[in-house]
């Protein structure tokens, strides 16, 4: 089946892939809306296998009621996700390994990249009754440390915060903006607050609440700015005694970030304080896109501190950490230029190779062979016919 392809090209990874911290890039697309069906748009978004997603692109040639198709894009990812895929496949797909990882101590890091009504903050947070991945993480955290003889050893600390504006606030304490300081650990937010946490619904009931706490239009006073960026971090604390009897701290972070609507800031005669917003968040997201540029070519100088969202995630993208992309997308036409820039991104995020990866070069081409993307010919070709029809 499908399923077992992509087990199998897992297993068949070269023993440097193993080690190595890629990039992981995942598509999601989202049920289509009620709205999105009254406007009469067409699904411009087709999953042909679990890693290859085709984009259509159609006119609407002189006005005509009917849609023409003109051209078709391939993108391959290391999964897409129908508008099927629940909410417990995604992130066991995406993120159950990085929890795994941090549990012995080191870095995981999720984004959700996409343009505002794409479904990141449904992939990220999700509903009380079809919670998403934040509240899943914590939740195979808590099962997995419980497992552990000495579970004991392990504290479980979280954060939730929101840059926006280029301004960082604390979402479960909120009150004055945070000041990013550098000390021996990297970039912490004074006085961001730390919770010490034991269980999920605990959990579920201060993410709901900070996700209240995020800024929000002045013109739809119930919704999350779509300049809002908002950033779950996870820390987990595991102490053991060595031999000597010494305390050793190990310490893994888990950041979990629901990004700001990735669309172009909107044509705005609105007041400066809009445009500059506007500015600013392009300011992070645009921060972000040329550190992920800067990791993709292998620099030195990674630019992190051009915002603060790339200062607060400083040690959660590249080095050692593991790093995971969702790119959330709708499947209707009148979205296409929105998905079409996402799935671009998606495209050149997959390039990123951190410090233990190996560079492919023409001596060891041999150790990145061309991964069968598991596309099965024949279906494939059904569906064009079926398409072309
Ligand atoms: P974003 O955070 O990217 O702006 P949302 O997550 O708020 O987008 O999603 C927009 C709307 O679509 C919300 O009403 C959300 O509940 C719904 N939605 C998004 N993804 C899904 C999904 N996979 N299944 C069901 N509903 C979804
Ligand atoms: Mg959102």
């Amino acid at each position: 089946s499908s399923k077992n392809r992509v087990v199998a090209r897992k297993l068949s990874l070269p023993e440097t892939e193993k080690t190595g911290n890629r990039v992981t890039v995942f598509v999601r697309v989202r049920p289509i809306s009620k709205k999105e069906k009254e406007a009469d748009s067409r699904c411009c978004v087709t999953i042909v296998n679990p890693r290859d997603v085709y984009l259509t692109e159609f006119v609407n040639p002189n006005g005509y009621l009917r849609l023409k198709r003109i051209r078709r894009r391939h993108f391959t990812f290391d999964a897409c996700f129908p508008d099927s895929a629940t909410q417990q496949e995604v992130y066991s797909t995406t993120t159950s390994e990085l929890v795994e990882g941090v549990l012995q101590g080191r870095n995981g890091t999720v984004f959700c990249y996409g343009a505002t009504g794409a479904g990141k903050t449904y992939t990220m947070l999700g509903t009380v009754e079809s919670p998403g991945v934040m509240v899943l993480a914590i939740n195979d955290l808590f099962g997995k440390i419980k497992t552990r003889s000495c579970d004991g050893n392990y504290a479980v600390h979280l954060s939730y915060l929101e840059v926006y504006n280029e301004t960082v606030r604390d979402l479960i304490s909120p009150g004055r903006p945070l000041v990013l300081r550098e000390d021996k650990q990297g970039i912490v937010a004074a006085g961001l607050t730390q919770y010490r946490v034991y269980s999920t619904d605990e959990v579920m009931i201060l993410l709901q609440q900070g996700n209240h706490n995020r800024t929000t239009e002045p013109t739809r006073a119930n919704e999350t700015s779509s300049r809002s960026h908002a950033v779950l971090q996870v820390v987990v604390e595991y102490q053991v005694r060595d031999a000597a009897m010494n305390i050793i701290k190990n310490v893994g972070k888990l950041s979990l970030v629901d990004l700001a609507g990735s669309e172009r800031a909107l044509a705005t005669d609105q007041i400066t304080l809009r445009s500059l917003e506007g500015a600013n968040i392009n300011r992070s997201l645009l921060a972000l896109s040329s550190c992920i540029n800067a990791l993709v070519d292998g620099k030195k100088h990674i630019p992190y501190r051009n915002s603060k969202l790339t200062q607060l995630l400083k040690d959660s993208l590249g080095g050692t950490c593991s790093t995971v992309m969702i790119a959330n997308i709708s499947p209707s036409s009148l979205s296409s230029g929105e998905t079409q820039n996402t799935l671009h991104w998606a495209d050149r995020a997959k390039e990123i190779r951190t410090k233990t990866w190996m560079q492919a070069n023409d001596a060891n081409e041999d150790l990145f062979p061309v991964i069968e993307t598991g596309t099965d010919q024949a279906t494939l070709v059904l569906e064009l016919q079926k398409e072309n029809r």
